[in-house]
């Protein structure tokens, strides 16, 4: 895929980078970078409002963009909200159907030890809420198999761990439906969008959230799908302009879908840009995606292995996972490895990641070195990453 790399000028700009972080935020390619310097430089203009011919070309282009993002992950339009990101649609989703009463009083929620602190801390902020937290198995996977038969009235999950890389199998969300038909199952599919096909249709998920910014686009911009029966049933995350029928003194009708749910003027040309995020990874092809990252994640573990003092945070590889490794360091800490690492433009994460329960109950450390990949890393990018980081183990020790 090395052609691939030639579409991102950050790495004409920087030669010598090894960009090893894509779980936190990707690279973005020239047609993306293109999409945001045409919206501002040709047609500028406020959506939903204008009625001269560059503000048409702009509400154009964002519901193609919409429609883009839905196609991409087998959905209606209508179903589609543009966010800010991952963070402010599970914070809009647990907000709203608390305060819509689509969840009963004092709801049992299930989460599990490996969550992203955004799809664990809005449930945390439900008055009453009572946690149930499913464990992580030796394999570094949410363990489905300790699933209760018991009525819970939210699950929120992690479709794929920013940690580990392990992919959630899916088809346990029956299961839980079948214990309550009423359910309402939410996949956080930030670390799942920009290397899994997403189909929402037999997903078994009832919304799913994810970031412009992880799927070779910018940041500000991010999507909530829902299902529609939902969606309308649901209060509006925020209120303003925009988003109205009707105002009069006493009290407000709401818009449609899905304007119900975008208040105030959004991300316009991030919505654009991330429509071409979408399009760069349908363009490359998921088949493809998926086998250069099972080559990368193959050879990383296998090097990893042959060093003595590394532990790896990994399912196995016979276990369906993406291209996110974690490891720790016998005796020496992540951010000195991050540090060394990075002074040699190996760019890769140190910390909890967001996921302290995990780091802490689970792995009883508070960091790990967290390797990634994207469309662009290749065999070099792991060579060098082994020999210094061998290097730095050898100085450290
Ligand atoms: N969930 C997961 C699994 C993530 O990896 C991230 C980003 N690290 C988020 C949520 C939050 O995404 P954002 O910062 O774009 O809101």
């Amino acid at each position: 895929m090395n052609e691939i790399k030639d579409q991102f000028p950050i790495f004409k700009n920087n030669p010598d980078l090894i960009y090893l972080d894509n779980a936190s935020t990707t690279q973005k390619p020239q047609r993306v970078l293109d999409s945001l310097v045409d919206f501002y430089t040709k047609y500028n203009a406020n959506v939903h409002r204008g009625l001269y011919p560059i503000a048409e070309k702009a509400t154009d282009k964002y519901e193609a963009s919409r429609k883009t993002v839905a196609e991409f992950i087998h959905a209606n339009p209508l179903e589609i909200i543009f966010t800010g990101g991952t963070t402010s649609g599970t914070n809009a989703i647990a907000d709203s159907l608390f305060k819509s009463s689509l969840i009963p009083e004092n709801p049992r929620v299930l989460l599990s030890d490996l969550e992203h602190h955004s799809s664990l801390l809005p449930w945390q902020q439900v008055p009453g809420v009572q946690l149930d937290y499913l464990p992580v198995s030796e394999n570094f996977e949410i363990d489905v198999t300790k699933i209760r038969d018991q009525k819970y009235d939210v699950v929120s999950l992690s479709h794929v761990s920013n940690v580990t890389g392990a992919i959630l199998p899916t088809n346990v969300l029956s299961k839980l439906r079948l214990n309550n038909p009423e359910i309402i199952i939410i996949l956080d599919c930030a670390q799942s969008i920009a290397h899994l096909p997403i189909n929402v249709k037999n997903l078994g998920a009832d919304f799913i959230v994810f970031s412009g910014h992880k799927v070779y686009a910018p940041t500000g911009v991010g999507v909530i799908w829902g299902k529609k029966e939902l969606l309308e049933r649901m209060e509006p995350f925020d209120v303003g302009g925009g988003m109205i029928r009707t105002v009069t003194r006493e009290k407000t009708e709401w818009a449609p879908l899905p304007e119900k749910f975008e208040a105030g003027t959004p991300p316009i040309a991030e919505a654009i840009a991330l429509a071409e995020g979408l399009k760069f990874i349908k363009d490359l092809g998921f088949d493809s995606i998926e086998e250069h990252e099972a080559d990368l994640r193959e050879e990383l573990i296998k090097r990893f292995s042959q060093i003595d003092k590394v532990k790896i945070y990994h399912p196995t590889l016979q276990t369906h996972a993406i291209g996110v490794v974690s490891i720790s360091v016998d005796g020496i800490h992540p951010h000195d490895l991050a540090q060394y690492l990075g002074d040699k433009n190996i760019c890769l994460r140190a910390g909890h990641h967001c996921t302290q329960i995990l780091h802490r109950e689970v792995f009883n450390i508070s960091a790990t070195l967290r390797i990634s990949f994207g469309v662009y890393n290749s065999s070099q990018d792991i060579g060098k990453l082994i020999e210094e980081l061998e290097n730095a183990i050898k100085l450290y020790s």
